[in-house]
Order: structure tokens, then sequence, then C-alpha cells
């Protein structure tokens, strides 16, 4: 019997910088033209599946919940407004899982993981497709994603995924690209090799977001807003301040909130990152001869991503924000201001002709943390609770995947997608209850900060920082891209 669960969750954040616009939200949402939040739940009602959570997962389940049966009675339970949380905020990169190919064959063998990559990589298509489909312009752009070696120490980054796509049969699902490869793709000086995934997409993320809302309320989803569940009990019963929904399942959908809810909470961490945008700056771009839409990452372990905007902008993201206590980040909305003033100067170091330019929006937002980096779905035991959570910072696409899962799971079939490697595999590693975690992930992100500082210097770190950063592998977690 699976126990009550109390959910609580707070995680806007809220970044201040220069000039730049301060949004809790992003630009995304702003250019997207945002929403007004639908009427809470109020009182008592029945449905065959009860959602909670309205971001991407959430949003997909539903959907492929009435893909798969039309009449289905389907109750959403959103806390602020769907598409509000990270799912509307991020960076745009529509992922497959191909970049992990390593550690996903290692994880799980060679046929499971072929059969989780395919699917992974239909998921993103089908994004496409989706947004054709329903009129919804997310701006979807299959251009690929590079990752890129920024310094000698990085030149083997994505190296593992290449061979791994190779023994797996689809050498071309990630592709070694020599450094004239690269700079014929991007010009940035600190660019060396790096490796192509050819399957990668990039999109406007509340355009998706909002959109899906907008379907799903077409299709007769009872979607209910500033609806949080305080409760959720086995049998099932979603309880919220304004009333309680009682279904035959439960989509538990809830992102880094879900670090929160006892069961689960052992599963996984929360950290942060942020994203800073700049004006349009198309010249900028033509000279770096980066005008194909690719998106690109760095091969460091708190990352870059940057990708560019339909108008010439470029997004600007860091996967080095704080680490979040709970499922708190930063305690209340605020994100210490230096962090968003940092990543300004990563930009330019790597894109060095972007100086003097104005940055327009400077946002952030919590990240849900598997220990093994690979996302996490199943259900609970002894109750028809099923969750979706875990995804490192790259939920874009397999939002999309878990969606499609836990629709059947919560329909009790037993298909591919249940079968997938990735239902209820568990973390690959346990995270430690707080304080410790927080203390420990604090810890460690100091000490890469230094070892990646000291790396741009040309210097190598002290031999205590760098027992602190092999700490997590040797606890079985995986950190970096
Ligand atoms: C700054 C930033 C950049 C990112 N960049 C990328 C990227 O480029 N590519 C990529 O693939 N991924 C990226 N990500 C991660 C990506 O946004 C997530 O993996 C994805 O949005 C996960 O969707 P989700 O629906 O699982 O969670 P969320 O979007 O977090 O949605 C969960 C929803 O649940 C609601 N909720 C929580 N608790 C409750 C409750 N008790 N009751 C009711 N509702 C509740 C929340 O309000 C929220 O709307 C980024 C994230 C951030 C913050």
């Amino acid at each position: 019997m699976t126990r009550v669960l109390p959910i609580s969750a707070a995680h806007d954040t809220h970044i201040a910088i220069d000039t730049a616009t301060h949004t809790a939200t992003g630009w995304w949402l702003e250019e997207a033209g945002g929403a007004r939040p639908l009427p809470s739940l109020d009182g008592s009602t029945d449905a065959d599946v009860v959602i909670v959570g309205g971001g991407y997962t959430g949003m997909w389940s539903a959907w492929h919940l009435l893909e798969a049966e039309p009449s289905l009675d389907v109750v959403l339970l959103e806390g602020g407004t769907c598409g509000h949380g990270p799912s509307g905020r991020n960076g745009g990169f529509c992922e497959s899982l191909w970049f992990s190919a390593g550690a996903i064959r290692e994880r799980f063998g060679d046929g499971p993981a072929r059969e989780l990559l395919r699917s992974s990589s239909e998921s993103v298509s089908a994004i496409g497709a989706w947004c054709r489909d329903n009129e919804v312009d997310a701006w979807f752009n299959q251009a690929g994603y590079l990752c890129v070696s920024t310094g000698e120490r990085f030149d083997g980054v994505g190296r593992a995924s290449v061979e791994a796509a190779a023994a797996l049969g689809s050498p071309d699902a990630v592709q070694d690209l020599a450094p004239d490869a690269v700079r014929a793709r991007c010009r940035s000086p600190e660019f060396r090799r790096g490796v192509l995934v050819p399957d990668f997409a990039t999109l406007q993320p509340a355009r998706l977001g909002l959109g899906l809302r907008r379907r799903l309320i077409e299709r007769g989803v009872r979607v209910f807003e500033r609806s949080r569940v305080r409760r959720l009990g086995p049998e099932v019963v979603a309880e919220t301040d304004g009333g309680c929904v009682r279904a035959g399942a439960a989509v538990l959908a809830v992102g880094p909130a879900a670090r929160s809810l006892a069961p689960l909470r052992s599963r996984l961490t929360v950290t942060s990152s942020h994203i800073v945008l700049t004006e349009p700056v198309p010249d900028v771009l033509e000279e770096l001869g980066w005008t194909g839409g690719e998106c690109i990452t760095d091969g460091r372990t708190l990352l870059h991503y940057f990708r560019t905007t339909p108008d010439g902008r470029i997004v600007f993201g860091w996967g080095g924000g704080r680490v979040a206590y709970g499922a708190r980040v930063n305690g209340r909305i605020e994100v210490d201001p230096d962090v968003a003033t940092e990543l300004r100067d990563h930009l330019e170091r790597l894109f060095p002709d972007v100086r003097g330019r104005r940055i327009t929006h400077a946002w952030g937002g919590p990240i849900d943390v598997s220990p093994s980096h690979i996302p996490q779905m199943g259900s609970l035991p002894g109750a028809p609770i099923h969750f979706a959570f875990g995804y490192t910072g790259n939920g874009v696409g397999p939002s999309h995947l878990a969606g499609r899962t836990l629709a059947s799971l919560a329909l009790d079939r037993r298909d591919a997608l249940t079968r997938l490697p990735i239902v209820d595999s568990g973390a690959g590693a346990w995270v430690p209850p707080e304080p410790l975690a927080w203390l420990g992930g604090t810890a460690v992100r100091s000490a890469l900060l230094r070892v990646e500082r000291a790396n741009e210097r040309g210097e190598r770190a002290d031999p205590l920082t760098r027992a602190v950063c092999a700490a997590p592998h040797a606890l079985g977690m995986h950190l970096g891209r």
C-alpha cells in the first residue's frame, strides 16, 4: 500500500542582470503571448485519469491518453499555469537520447538500448509532426546538435557516443566532426573538434507548451490551474485547497517537485539552469557562419548550451546554477544575479563579437537531475500512480516519450512502450536525504567551478578539489553530458 503523498513545490526563479528584463518565466512566454490562468478546482469530481502537473510530461500524457481512448475523462491539475514552469522557459533543445548512447548501452544492453534510442528519436520527429498537424507554430527546426570541445581537456567529448552508435549499428546517429567540419557550422575561436547528432531539433518552448494547452482544452481535457495538489492518496484521490478528484489512475508529472515526494525523494536532486538572451545579432551569426540553426553545447560538466532564434538572437544557457535544498531552488524566487553576470562573460568568451551588444533578458529555473542522467519512468508500488521525472535538463524531447509511456501505464496496457528498459528501472544510484544531498551537491558544484576556472587559465586544480569532483562517480552517479 502506498502512503498518501504530501506534495509541496516551489520552483519559480527570478534573476536580475544589468539592464536586462528581469523575468521569472523568461522571454519565450513573453514572445508567445502568455496565457490567462484557467479557474481552479472548486469542489469534488470524478475522472478516469487525473494528471498532476501541466508541463510537457503531464500535457503529452493527456494528449496520448486521448489518442488511445478519445472518450476518456481526463482531469489535469496544475499548480500554476500550464507550460509556465521549466517547460515554457527552457533552452528549446529538443533532444533524442542518442548523445547518451554509451551510458544507455552500458546500463541496459544492446537490444533494449536500441529500442529506447529509436523511440526517443521517434519522439523528436513526432513533436515536429504534431506541431504541423495541429497548426502550432513552435519554430520546430530539426537542424541537429553539435557538442564541441573548447579546450584540449575536452577533446574526447562525445567519442563514447560515436562508438556506441556505431556498435549499435547506427553510425549516422552520432557522427565525429573534425575541427574544420565544426568551423563550417560555427566559427567560434574557442571551438575544436566535436560530434554531430543530426536528429536533435530546436523549438520555441513556450509556443509548444501553450499550443499543447490550447489543443488539450479543445479536445475536452478538464484543465484546472492554480490548483496545487497537496495530497495524493492511493485510492486514487488528488486533493487541492479547493477540492478533490477521484480517479482510476494518476499521472504524477511534477518535474523537480518530485524531490518533495517521500517515495521518490531518494531518486533525484534538484539544481538550476540559467539563460541570457541577446538582442538580435544577425550580423554576428553571419560572421560566425552559424546560420544553419544547429543547437550547440560545450563539453564541460557544468555545460554551456546555445542556439539561435529566427530573428537572429543568441540564447545562451549554463547548467552551473545553484543546487537546491529539497525541491526548492534558492529558497524563494530570487536567483543570485552573479550567475547571470558570469554567464554573460562566458557568452563573450565563446563569441567575442557579441561584446557591446545588449542582453535583453535573463532567467532561470530548476532542473530535476537523475543520478544516472537517464530519465526515470514507472509506477509507485501498490497504486495506479505513474510518474516520470529526472530528465537532467534534457526533457523537451524525452517528455513526449514519457507522455506516450505514461498513457500506456495509466491504461494498464502492456506494450512496447511499457517494456522500454527505462520503465521501472530505478534511479541507478541513491541520493542521500537533506541536508546531506544539498551539502554534498554544493561542495561538488563549487569544486567543479574551481576545476573549470583553473582549466580556463591553463592550470590544474589542487588534488582535494579534484577528489571532491570524483566523489559522485565513486557513488555510482554520472556527472556532465
Ligand atoms: C533554464 C532551463 C533550461 C533548460 N533547457 C533545456 C533544453 O534546452 N532542452 C531540454 O530538453 N530541456 C531543457 N530544460 C529542462 C526541461 O525544461 C524539462 O526537462 C522539461 O520541461 C520537463 O517537463 P515536465 O513536464 O516534466 O516538468 P515541468 O515543466 O517542471 O512541469 C511540472 C509542472 O508541475 C507543476 N506542479 C508541481 N507540483 C505540483 C503540484 N503539487 N500540483 C500541481 N502541479 C504541480 C508545476 O507548476 C509545473 O508546471 C531546461 C530547464 C531549465 C529550467
